[in-house]
């Protein structure tokens, strides 16, 4: 076994790898840009080095710095965890080259199932199933769309070079084809540095089945069976599971051969997945091959009792694969929840911030291996508190993985873990999550790729107003604070006597509706009031940002986080973000926000589509700007006129931009 390896990676992935290596006793070199000098992965690593700053390009993508990193601290082995140089055949031959070993398959079928469509042609040879599509070499768009008329639509174009569901367009009718491979060639050359595309046929209602493969140097090639990972937005994952349900163990069988055959077709070592389309009927066909540990690998890990980042230690060091097929076995289910920095009511639209809170739900074992009852629960996360998102990397925060008897329980598991989740400072995606477990369609198994978007009414239901447990929450938690630090206006003398009882008047905004809390002093608390609802409330006990109420005799307990004059109130499952309008502040401020088109992230401007003087209707696309390595089209919010458009094609606009000057019509 190696003595030191690098990590050529970041985030959770980077802390994941390091927790193995540090139970083998193998130290660890952490590599990082400027933008992670106080990162957790530089923290959990026994050395660290700072390769560059912030644009991956210029740090973790440095092949030449990581290696040259390597050989000076004397590791022997580089893990590239996954995304950055995990996939990059050039790397793994440099590696070769200097004497270090990759820890990941050989450079050969790295190279051979690179491009997805190289892939499909040598899958083809070697009889595994594939959609039909056209793959070849002319990318002359006539031909094309000649070949998507052929298929029949709707049509899936796909970035050859692609990954992460970044590069792929569903086109309907082939009056649309031209400005979709227009577009989808813009984000391949953006995001892959190639602008090939394959076009195949857009299965409808499809399940993603992809089967974990484990290859070593003597010859033998296991599966550890499937996940299915069919809840997506915008072709990513978002929750993946395994077994996947209602798997039958020869359907098992033959897709797991199926993939051992498209790991032995090209060679393979390491751990692999290959990544199945599969209808409903359970017929199945070859998408791609990862060659590379997967973001969802803990689930498999869960349910065969294995450590994947061990084992790939283990056969990088020339060792055979721990357990043969026949020793491996299913126990149990396991899911996977991604939590992201995003927006799930703004179109996943990704999040930056701070984590000014970051509460995670409690009692993390982080046990692996070895045959143990697994743990139930498990978060790899390469954040804390006070560390940041920033608009230079991937936007996941952090993955849970629960694990039960079966489905039903890891989902109770789930749900439950998910509400004691807390974060402030940046948008998650958390409520979204919560809201999709429960949902009718993912807890009775109704999986497809499509299921987000059929069950828009029931995951993005209508917001509920806070009631008055949630405002009481938050009030007291103003009340308290104001007396501990000696600004209430009761002790000030700012207040004001009704009947010889104080009393005050809070509001407190959400999104769509604004409270009044009418507020009366009393002895042992207060006398709320807000909308028609009014309650004696008392302070039973506060540690820190937790609370316990007594609201009309009954206990209600919550945590309240203050950032700035938001008031984030966290019960009974529930976040809602209440914004503290402070009366005296604000007087005399004007609202200023009418008519300006503002950028919702630091990004790039791929394309102008409107002009000064421009009439458009509510709803067009007036812009579209690049960030995060994906399209946003900004469109117009109202019917009106374009007065001015302030940046032109490739400006940088920093986030809240103004990007246009807009009359509304
Ligand atoms: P990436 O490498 O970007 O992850 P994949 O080829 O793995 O791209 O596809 C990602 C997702 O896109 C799949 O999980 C599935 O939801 C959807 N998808 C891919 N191909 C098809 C298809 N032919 N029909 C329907 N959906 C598809």
């Amino acid at each position: 076994m190696f003595n030191k390896i690098l990590i050529a990676n970041r985030g959770e992935i980077a802390c994941r790898v390091a927790a193995t290596a540090r139970r083998m006793g193998v130290k660890t070199v952490a590599v990082y840009s400027e933008a992670d000098a106080h990162a957790k992965h530089v923290a959990v690593c026994d050395e660290a080095v700072l390769i560059g700053p912030a644009p991956a390009k210029e740090s973790y993508l440095r092949a030449d710095k990581i290696i040259e990193v390597a050989l000076a601290t004397g590791a022997q082995a580089i893990h590239p965890g996954y995304g950055f140089l995990s996939e990059n055949s050039e790397f793994a031959h440099a590696c070769a080259k200097a004497g270090i070993a990759f820890i990941g398959p050989p450079a050969s079928a790295i190279e051979a199932m690179g491009s997805k469509s190289a892939a499909k042609s040598l899958m083809e040879k070697a009889r595994v199933p594939l959609v039909p599509g056209y793959h070849g070499e002319n990318q002359d768009a006539d031909f094309l769309q000649n070949e998507a008329d052929r298929i029949g639509y709707p049509v899936l174009l796909k970035a050859s070079a692609g990954g992460g569901g970044k590069g792929m367009r569903v086109i309907e009718h082939s009056k649309d084809f031209k400005e979709a491979l227009a577009s989808c060639k813009r984000e391949a050359i953006n995001s892959f540095g190639d602008d090939k595309v394959l076009a195949e046929k857009y299965l409808q209602r499809p399940r993603h089945i992809e089967i974990q493969v484990f290859a070593d140097t003597h010859g033998n090639c296991v599966y550890l069976f499937e996940r299915d990972c069919s809840v997506q937005r915008r072709h990513q994952k978002v929750l993946e599971e395994a077994p996947a349900p209602g798997m039958t163990a020869e359907r098992r069988a033959a897709m797991g051969e199926a993939a051992v055959a498209a790991a032995k077709a090209v060679g393979y070592v390491g751990a692999g997945t290959v990544e199945f389309i599969a209808n409903q009927d359970g017929s199945f066909y070859f998408m791609e091959m990862n060659t590379r540990l997967q973001v969802e690998h803990p689930v498999t890990e869960m349910i065969t009792g294995t450590d994947l980042v061990e084992w790939q230690l283990r056969v990088a060091a020339g060792e055979k694969l721990p357990l043969q097929q026949s020793e491996l076995k299913i126990h149990g289910h396991a899911i996977e929840a991604r939590v992201y920095a995003e927006n799930p009511e703004k179109g996943f639209l990704p999040s930056i911030g701070t984590l000014r809170h970051n509460r995670t739900p409690a009692a993390v074992n982080f046990e692996l291996g070895g045959g143990r009852e697994p743990a139930a629960f498990r978060i790899d996360s390469g954040v804390r508190e006070g560390d940041s998102i920033s608009p230079f990397y991937d936007p996941m925060i952090a993955k849970m993985i629960v694990w039960g008897q079966d489905r039903k329980e890891a989902l109770a598991r789930m749900a439950q873990a998910l509400t004691q989740y807390q974060i402030v400072g940046l948008s998650s995606n958390i409520g979204f999550l919560s809201r999709l477990i429960l949902s009718r369609a993912f807890s009775t198994a109704e999986l497809d790729t499509g299921l987000i978007e059929r069950n828009q009414a029931e995951l993005f239901p209508p917001a509920a107003a806070a009631g008055l447990h949630t405002l009481a929450l938050a009030g007291v938690a103003l009340l308290s604070s104001e007396q501990a630090d000696g600004s209430d206006p009761w002790q000030s003398g700012q207040g004001w006597r009704m009947n010889s009882q104080m009393q005050r008047a809070l509001q407190f905004a959400e999104e769509h509706q604004t409270h009044q809390l009418q507020v009366t002093y009393l002895a042992d608390g207060w006398q709320i009031k807000a909308g028609g609802a009014q309650a004696h409330v008392r302070l039973a006990a506060t540690t820190q940002h937790d609370l316990v109420l007594q609201i009309a005799g009954q206990t209600v307990s919550g945590t309240v986080v203050r950032d700035g004059e938001h008031f984030h109130v966290f019960s009974q499952g529930q976040h809602t973000d209440l914004h503290y309008n402070d009366a005296l502040a604000h007087a005399g401020e004007a609202e200023a926000e009418g008519g300006r088109l503002t950028a919702p992230m630091p990004g790039k401007i791929v394309a102008v589509l409107v002009g000064k003087a421009q009439e458009v209707k509510k709803g067009d696309a007036l812009l579209i700007m690049e960030a995060m390595k994906m399209e946003h089209t900004i469109s117009a919010p109202h019917a009106g006129v374009i007065e001015e458009v302030l940046y032109a094609v490739g400006d940088q606009v920093t986030e809240g931009a103004q990007l246009l000057a807009f009359q509304q019509g």
